[in-house]
Formats: structure tokens, sequence, C-alpha cells
């Protein structure tokens, strides 16, 4: 029996390895390469940065091509400014920020920045002038300063222990078993939510993009963490274009504009006291995101 059980052990080992080295594989596909589709044209020149001011113009687009999920949407986010994106689940906000990305072309109309479609410059050239920081941050089998370092990875130990300074994330590191050298990811260390997004904010700085892109978790993180974030992203996106993602409205009372997205269209734009006045469906999400807080707020303070 014992003969049989050895080998039968190793071939289970063997296989949770390949399974986890193919779902390593998917993921990087899925990161890089989402959409084969998208190819730069021949000779595409790269693209010229100079304040990084975006511009939707009549943008629509599809998935499938028999259901339209953006249409005829046109806004800008002037260079340096922090234009966040509000709306209910599925209203298209996080397209949004794949077209951006380009993970997809639009369909009709164009996105530009600093005047240049971005189906006409090198895909590379676009994506080195974006940071993402997403809504659940990959984290690679490999070592907290390699998942750093994966935003520029020329980077030296003192330049990844500088951005995870800066991302608040240095001293937590530090109480690691090994520091910047423990794995984490789905074989070593798992991280909270928070502390990958601090890696992604880490990665971020260490890019230095002239556009950032941020897509906040669906799911909040306790009260002190998301505030903590939130100051990191709020110092990360000074002077360069940001477009938020915004689930929660409290964390976008500040930015420059807000868009309000209602099934792939613009409903409303302004900033936070503008649509307060309008009094219209920014109103009216604001009102129902302020009730379910103050209870939050007085049963969480019965609880305790
Ligand atoms: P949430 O707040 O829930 O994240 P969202 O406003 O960001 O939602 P999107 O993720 O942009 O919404 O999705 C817009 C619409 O497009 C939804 O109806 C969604 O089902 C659809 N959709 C999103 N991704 C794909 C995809 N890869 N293929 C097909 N349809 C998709």
């Amino acid at each position: 029996m014992i003969q049989l059980y050895i080998p039968l052990n190793f071939l289970g080992v063997i296989y949770r390895e390949i399974k986890q080295a193919l779902a390593d594989i998917e993921r990087m596909f899925s990161l890089l390469d989402q959409n084969q589709e998208v190819v730069d044209k021949p000779g595409a020149p790269a693209l010229q940065v100079q304040g990084a001011r975006i511009e939707f113009r009549q943008v629509g687009f599809a998935y499938d091509k028999r259901r339209e999920v953006i249409r005829n949407l046109s806004f800008d986010v002037p260079a340096g400014h922090t234009v966040a994106v509000v709306g209910h689940s599925g209203a298209g906000k996080s397209t949004l920020s794949r077209l951006l990305y380009r993970f997809y072309d639009v369909t009709s109309g164009a996105i530009l920045i600093d005047g240049q479609d971005i189906r006409e410059v090198s895909q590379s050239s676009l994506r080195s002038s974006i940071g993402i920081v997403p809504q659940d941050t990959v984290l690679f089998n490999d070592t907290i300063a390699y998942n750093i370092a994966y935003g520029r990875p020329s980077a030296s130990r003192e330049e990844v222990e500088q951005a995870a300074r800066a991302a608040h994330i240095h001293d937590f590191v530090l109480t690691l078993p090994d520091g910047y050298d423990t794995r984490v990811g789905e074989r070593g260390l798992k991280l909270s939510g928070g502390e990958k997004q601090r890696v992604a904010i880490a990665r971020t700085i260490l890019k230095n993009p002239s556009i950032l892109i941020f897509d906040e978790a669906t799911s909040a993180l306790d009260s002190r963490s998301e505030r903590a974030i939130q100051q990191e992203l709020n110092a990360l996106s000074r002077n360069r274009t940001t477009l938020i993602v915004a689930h929660r409205l409290s964390t976008i009372v500040h930015a420059h504009r807000i868009l309000v997205m209602g099934q792939g269209e613009l409903i409303e734009q302004g900033t936070h006291r503008e649509l307060l006045e309008k009094n219209g469906e920014y109103a009216r999400m604001w009102a129902i995101q302020l009730h379910s807080q103050q209870e939050k707020d007085t049963y969480g303070n019965q609880m305790a």
C-alpha cells in the first residue's frame, strides 16, 4: 500500500505545482495581453506625453456586438486633474479604465492623450505612461521585493525600499520573517486586501507614470486602513492625471470633477458640491451612503 501511496502523493504534489504555474501564466496573460485583437499599427510612434490630458470623444464600446456597454460618452480630464467615475454596479465604470489602457479598442469615437489617438501610438509607450492600482492586486509567487519592483524591474533594492516607505508598507515588510525576501502570493505569505493595495501603490510609485488609474476595491477595507490608503493615493495622484473608479463616494469628495454613469451613459457631472445642489442621482446616492454609514456607526458603537 505504502509503495502505491508515495508515488500517488508525489503525483499530487506535481499536479498542484503545475496547476499553480498555469494559474500564474494565465494571470500574466490576463494582465499583459487581454485581447489579441489590439495590435500596434505598423511603425506606430511612441506616445508623446506633455501634461497627459485625457479626452474621451463620443466613445462607444461593446464587448459583444449585440450589447453596447458604453454609449456616446464624452469627457475630458485636464492635465494633472483628478476625475472620479461613479454609478451603480455594471454601469461601465471599470470598462472606461480598460479602454484607456487599451485592453480593448473603442467601437466608435476615440480616446486621446495630449491630442494623440491611443490607437495610433505603440501600446508599450501608452502602457508605460499609465499606472494602475487595481481592485485586486495580483501578487506573483515571488519575494515581496520582486512584487514591488514589478513596476520597474531595473529598480535597485534601495529604490524598492523608498517606494515601500512612501506607500507605508516598509515597516510591515520589516516584520516579515525574511523582510523583503519573504515569499508572498498563492504559495507564500498571503497579504490582506489593504497590504496588497499598498504593494500596488509602491509598484506605481516606482513606475512613476503620468497617468494614474485607481480602481477602488468594492469590498471596503476597515475605515482606518481606508483612510491611510486614501492619503497615500492623494499623494500619488498629485500632479498626475488621475481617473478614479469609485465605489465609496466619501473617497472622492475632493475630485476636480465627478462623472455619474448610468447604463453606459453620462447622466450627470460636476464637483461634489455642484452635484449635491443639483439634487439628482448623485445627491440620491450620497444620501443613501450617508444613511448606511450612520447605521454602521450606530450599530458599530452598540456592538463595541
Ligand atoms: P462594478 O461597480 O460592479 O465594478 P462597473 O460599472 O465597473 O461595475 P463594468 O465592469 O465596466 O461595470 O461592466 C459594464 C458592463 O459590461 C456590465 O454589464 C458587465 O456585465 C459587462 N462586462 C464587463 N466585462 C465584460 C467582459 N469581459 N465581457 C463581456 N461583458 C463584460
